[in-house]
């Protein structure tokens, strides 16, 4: 039987939002994530990371550091998480060798789709929970229901119209991921 998954944005929803994470010391994973993960774990969730990370194409950090900033993300997390995927490029900004359009970049839905292959997921009972239109974009394109979490870069629902490109919006915008999980224990 395919497994759901709940993917999850990484800055804004499992850690406070910073223009760009560059070292462990940076990361300050959430108040109730840990908690908030455990329930989706009991719900019969995969939990699965998907991230933009531009700041390695842009040279602000490397992959040595990413693997320090998730090896303390995972142990913030009790180890619950499934895997992380990172997009480490960017279309326009950066060193050559990462500086080119990609497809698993949000609100492309690669990583989804990776994942989808890699873990033998049904995308149709599946969710994200981000921070930002790409992400809900992202989950969108390929059927997966989602839940906004308001913040810096949702301040406010009412502004969903305003964002360009925004397309459908999400099923709910939500506080945190606190909140997120009080909605999903309903609605699945
Ligand atoms: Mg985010
Ligand atoms: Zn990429």
């Amino acid at each position: 039987m395919k497994s759901k998954a709940l993917f999850l944005d990484r800055d804004g929803v499992l850690n406070r939002e910073s223009s760009f994470i560059k070292n462990p010391e940076e990361l300050e994973i959430l108040p109730g994530v840990e908690e908030s993960l455990s329930d989706a774990r009991d719900l019969g969730f995969r939990l699965i990371v998907v991230s933009n990370q531009s700041g390695i194409a842009r040279g602000l950090f490397d992959f040595d550091d990413l693997a320090e900033i998730h090896a303390k993300l995972q142990i913030g997390c009790q180890h619950l998480l499934d895997a992380i995927y990172v997009c480490p490029h960017h279309p326009t900004e950066g060193c050559d060798a990462l500086r080119h359009p990609c497809p698993c970049r949000k609100p492309e839905p690669g990583m989804l789709i990776r994942a989808q292959r890699e873990w033998d997921l049904d995308l149709g009972s599946s969710w994200l929970v981000g921070d930002a239109p790409r992400d809900i974009q992202a989950a969108h394109q390929v059927g997966v229901r989602t839940l906004c979490v308001l913040g810096e870069k949702m301040p406010h629902e009412n502004r969903w119209d305003d964002e360009p490109g925004s397309g459908e919006p999400p099923e709910a915008f939500v506080a945190d991921l606190v909140e997120a999980l009080a909605f999903l224990k309903q609605a699945v």
